[in-house]
């Protein structure tokens, strides 16, 4: 039996929608992305939300959006997908790596005031696999030292820091729609954000910075094309009209994880703290150090189970070495978790059964692999 690492839920729904489209003829900039954009608000109990080609657009565009330039420093997690910190790059500033929690996987939060200086415009949390980081903390942080919060919520639509919905959390957020996210529209992201201005900014800028008068060939700024196109958008408002079901069933195959591979030995699960709700992005385990998570992940590939070392820590990828010169033992934490955490199948319509595989192949692994 092969079980992929994840993939898309799709329905009746989602084809009729995406229809609908191809019959009217409109294909871009019209109103399914504003439909979208309605109930992406609603949801994240935003004032405004902008619609746009990518995860990686809306924070590129909140970067620059922001203000932030050459010399700035945005501080941020290297325990991410390299997004979160390639977006700083695109406006020549840096991203200021702090280490994680060995919990939580997040940025640790008590290492971040040393790491301010008066260069440093932003904190860039991520809610890595779709559990909150402490923006308790970051946000007192932000307002002592007056810094923007960018929530790389990429991978959280739907979680919950003390009960308030992960992307309004910070002056800004996104949520990401890549295939093997929560919900997908394809390729696709949005921008949540109360600040008006800021609204109207991404607005212009995902759209050629053309300016609020709506003149087509009036462009008042630098801007790109990061705009949603309409078939891209007919599949986020299905997806979106039952999002409640799809994170609820995601959570249940996380249960059946828990419950199956609690007595594994030498597994570490997912923790959580008390005042965040996880909305599962990937179920990502951690083997004991006395395991070799490399082989044990070569021979579940081997069997056709799809599992992937989350994440290689940004700071060890080849081009932030080269360029910037980070080394092994730069973040000694991201690195020891970064050694040990392999993301096994976990996707909405995933069965008891395929999880019953998944899991005698790791016990078999874990008996074999010391
Ligand atoms: C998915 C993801 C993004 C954005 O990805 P896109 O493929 O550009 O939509 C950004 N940050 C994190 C942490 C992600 O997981």
């Amino acid at each position: 039996m092969k079980i992929p690492l994840s993939g898309p839920d799709l329905g009746e729904r989602e084809k009729e929608l995406v229809l609908e489209v191809l019959e009217s003829g409109h294909l871009g900039l019209g109103p399914k992305a504003v439909e979208f954009e309605r109930m992406m608000a609603e949801y994240a109990g935003t004032k405004y939300a902008i619609s746009c080609n990518s995860g990686t657009s809306g924070l590129h565009m909140l970067v620059h959006a922001m203000g932030i330039k050459d010399g700035d420093e945005v501080i941020t997690t290297p325990f991410s997908f390299v997004a979160s910190s390639n977006c700083v790059l695109f406006e020549r500033a840096t991203p200021v790596f702090v280490d994680i929690d060995e919990q939580t996987y997040n940025i640790d939060v008590t290492q971040i005031e040393a790491k301010i200086t008066e260069r440093t415009k932003a904190i860039l949390p991520v809610h890595v696999f779709g559990q909150p980081a402490n923006m308790t903390e970051i946000r007192r942080l932000a307002d002592k030292y007056n810094l923007k919060i960018i929530e790389d919520s990429c991978e959280a639509i739907g979680a919950k820091w003390k009960g308030k919905p992960a992307g309004a959390l910070g002056d800004a957020g996104v949520f990401a729609f890549y295939p093997n996210k929560q919900l997908t529209t394809g390729e696709g992201g949005i921008v949540v954000t109360d600040d008006e201005e800021l609204a109207n900014l991404c607005f212009s800028l995902r759209n050629q910075g053309r300016g609020e008068d709506g003149l087509w060939l009036s462009h008042v700024r630098l801007g790109w094309n990061y705009r949603m196109d309409e078939l891209s958008a007919a599949l986020g408002i299905a997806q979106m009209e039952r999002v409640e079901d799809i994170l609820k069933r995601r959570q249940a195959v996380a249960d059946m994880y828990f419950e199956k591979l609690r007595d594994v030995p030498g597994i570490i699960l997912p923790q959580s703290v008390e005042d965040a709700e996880v909305s599962w992005f990937v179920y990502v385990i951690r083997f004991a150090p006395e395991f070799n998570r490399d082989e044990i992940m070569h021979t579940l590939s081997n069997d056709g189970i799809g599992c992937r070392p989350y994440f290689t820590p940004i700071h060890l990828q080849p081009f932030y070495m080269e360029q910037f010169g980070f080394k092994e033992g730069d973040f000694p934490v991201t690195e020891r978790v970064a050694k040990g955490t392999l993301a096994i199948p976990f996707f909405t319509n995933m069965t008891e059964e395929q999880v019953d595989v998944v899991v005698a192949k790791l016990r078999a692994q874990v008996q074999v692999n010391v």
